[in-house]
């Protein structure tokens, strides 16, 4: 088990000056009463960036210049600076590349999706949690860069609150909405950042003003499959979505698909995320990437639909999106459809994703910013 620290805490190397979005609210207000100010300002600070995703101090006018210019200095250094953003899908999909202050890069999606058979509009932001990711994973374009650094929380957080305010004011396709969803399915594996990703995790469910007050059901963390990982999360009773990314039901082919299944196998991975779901009583999904003639076999559908019949699983089917350089492809529209339907045979609930911003190498798998 010596790998267990990195699993849980990677090191804190490059990370950036403290910021309001790292601390809880106690400590908040901590930090705002040493230096000198009284604990309310602590609150109207997180009323403006959490309630009104306000990052800028000279914008927060309810406070004294001079607090301003002071909490400002002290808690709102600014971490993510846009390099450029690229929309796609009448504007309704919209990717930006962040850079962040050591010069690392990140990338998030947002992305609206119209209110359909009856269920409400979704306006979901993609967000990263590591520069780079240590995974590995051959078909994913960020996994050839392997591991920059980790995030802090408040540079996942921040993520998130840009994603608000662009949403809120209107620069996204369809005109002004609200952020509903996080999906923790950007750049880096979110259970290698353990502890950071916990706490962004906090900051998102704590009813505003405090935190974003967003359902802890429409936040998803998709993750290769650290078992340990799973089940401290599952303590923690954060009870958010969880995404497991099987891509393939045998041993043999995950060993060399997700690298990490090496050190802990499908059976295990699917009882830690059994567990899970037993904790929050609700579904997890499965994500499996439709790799053309690698595991988009009639036998391996039926294999998978074998092992989730009995779980309360759900799969979401992801056509590959070539990355550059890799001799993958995305399985033919008709394997896709036989895969489904045997899933569908052994009653197991199934969805095809859609390729939203692939044009903009914005979709799965195809975050690699590069400047
Ligand atoms: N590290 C996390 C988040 C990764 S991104 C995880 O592995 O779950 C979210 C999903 O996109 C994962 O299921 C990932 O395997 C998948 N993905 C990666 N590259 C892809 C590609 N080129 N095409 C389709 N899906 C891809």
């Amino acid at each position: 088990m010596t790998a267990l620290p990195l699993v849980f805490d990677a090191p804190r190397r490059g990370l950036p000056p403290t910021h309001l979005a790292d601390l809880d609210p106690a400590a908040l207000r901590s930090a705002v009463t040493e230096l000198g100010l009284p604990a309310f300002r602590a609150d109207q600070l997180a009323c403006h960036y959490y309630g009104r995703h306000e990052n800028d101090p000279a914008a927060m006018t309810d406070l004294p210049a001079g607090v301003r210019a002071q909490l400002g200095a002290a808690l709102l250094p600014t971490l993510l600076t846009e390099v450029r953003s690229l929309e796609t899908d009448a504007g309704t999909t919209r990717k930006t590349l962040w850079r962040l202050h050591d010069g690392a890069l990140v990338e998030s999606v947002l992305m609206r999706y119209p209110a359909r058979h009856g269920s409400r509009e979704r306006i979901t932001v993609c967000i990263s949690s590591q520069a780079g990711c240590g995974m590995a994973c051959p078909f994913c374009a960020t996994g050839q860069g392997g591991l920059t650094r980790n995030l802090a929380t408040a540079e996942i957080v921040d993520q998130v609150r840009a994603a608000a305010r662009v949403a809120a004011g209107g620069q996204l396709g369809g005109g002004p909405g609200r952020l509903s969803n996080v999906v923790f399915m950007g750049m880096g594996e979110p259970l290698a950042n353990y502890n950071r990703v916990a706490a962004t995790l906090r900051r998102l469910i704590t009813p505003a003003p405090a935190g974003f007050g967003l359902s802890r059901r429409s936040i998803t963390v998709s993750t290769v499959g650290l078992v340990p990982a799973i089940n401290r999360l599952a303590d923690e009773n954060l009870d958010v979505t969880l995404a497991v990314s099987l891509h393939a039901p045998d041993d043999e082919l995950r060993d060399t698909l997700v690298p990490v299944n090496t050190r802990w196998k499908v059976g295990e991975v699917l009882a830690a995320a059994d567990a899970y779901a037993a904790r929050t009583g609700r579904r997890y999904s499965i994500e499996y990437a439709m790799i053309r003639d690698v595991n988009d076999h009639a036998w391996r559908a039926d294999l998978l639909g074998d092992l989730l019949a009995p779980r309360l699983a759900h799969v979401n089917l992801i056509p590959l999106n070539p990355t550059p350089g890799s001799q993958w492809d995305a399985s033919p529209k008709a394997v896709e459809r036989e895969f489904v339907r045997r899933l569908d045979m052994h009653g197991v609930p199934v969805t095809v994703r859609d390729t939203r911003g692939q044009d903009i190498d914005g979709a799965c798998g195809q975050l690699a910013a590069a400047p």
